[in-house]
């Protein structure tokens, strides 16, 4: 039986529901390498978690920087010579909300899939090897139901008004790169899911001093956290909030 502890990662961790994810797969016996795009705020935030008594290590990672990137896998490669759970958490929403989805500017596109899209790319290019060398790897990408475009034309959905179109496009790509690299694991022992993680009060969600949202950051995290340590019988290529299934 295999006793060493899983090894994870978690990008944007440095608040919200990355953060809480840290926590949460810590919790669960795993040793989590917390990134962040800003080496000092991740270093501060693994030591809240080290204070909890998890087993947490910050690693600096801008999932927009091709050479933090590198940096950061090979860092991990030389420290654990594998990885077992990969979670693309990071994420931005820059829409200007009074703007119509035809008045955005191309900057914000942008910028969004750079972070968003090109971000998650990137950050699974650099790391699938040593996903590889698990025996159960397990990559998460934090999409959101905004990247539903069954939802998005369907009148009686709740999301049906919410255009910020940068930002929902971006999760759509997400998803459909989801089920691109799914399919390019299907015969390995690396699985691929992505997921909702409910309307959660973050700092994505604030307006004013105000943190919007239906769910606090811990249940925020409970999806993220179940698909990160989904079993071998577990899907591959899904796109879930919770249990439930979510239209693409
Ligand atoms: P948040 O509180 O705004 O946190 C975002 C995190 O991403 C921060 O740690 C931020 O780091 C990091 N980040 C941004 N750009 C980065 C980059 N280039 N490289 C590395 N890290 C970067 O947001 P959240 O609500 O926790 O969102 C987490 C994920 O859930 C996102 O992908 C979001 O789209 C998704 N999501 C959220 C909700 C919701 O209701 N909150 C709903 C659906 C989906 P800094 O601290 O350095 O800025």
């Amino acid at each position: 039986m295999n006793t060493q502890p899983k090894i994870a990662l978690v990008t944007g961790a440095t608040r919200g529901i990355g953060f809480e994810t840290v926590r949460q797969l810590a919790q669960a016996g795993v040793h989590v390498l917390l990134a962040g795009r800003d080496r000092g705020k991740a270093v501060q935030a693994a030591q809240q978690l080290q204070g909890e008594g998890l087993q947490v290590e910050a690693i600096a990672l801008d999932v927009t920087d091709a050479a933090s990137i590198a940096d950061a896998a090979q860092a991990v490669a030389q420290t654990h010579g594998k990885l077992d759970i990969l979670v693309n958490n990071a994420g931005i929403m820059i829409d200007d909300p009074a703007k119509k989805p035809s008045e955005q500017s191309l900057d914000a596109w942008r910028t969004t899939f750079d972070t968003n899209v090109f971000g998650v790319v990137a950050v699974t290019q650099a790391f699938l090897p040593l996903l590889h060398k698990s025996d159960a790897g397990r990559i998460v990408n934090v999409s959101s139901i905004l990247g539903s475009n069954t939802l998005h034309r369907d009148p009686s959905s709740f999301i049906y008004d919410f255009k910020v179109p940068a930002y929902n496009v971006s999760k759509s790509a997400v998803n459909a790169w989801t089920v691109q690299l799914a399919h390019e694991l299907k015969d390995s022992a690396v699985k691929v899911n992505t997921i909702h993680p409910g309307y959660v009060r973050t700092d994505m969600n604030k307006a004013g001093d105000q943190q919007n949202g239906e769910l606090e950051v811990p249940e925020g995290a409970r999806t993220s956290v179940k698909l990160a340590l989904v079993g071998n019988d577990g899907p591959n290529g899904g796109y879930f909030y919770l249990d439930q299934e979510l239209p693409w």
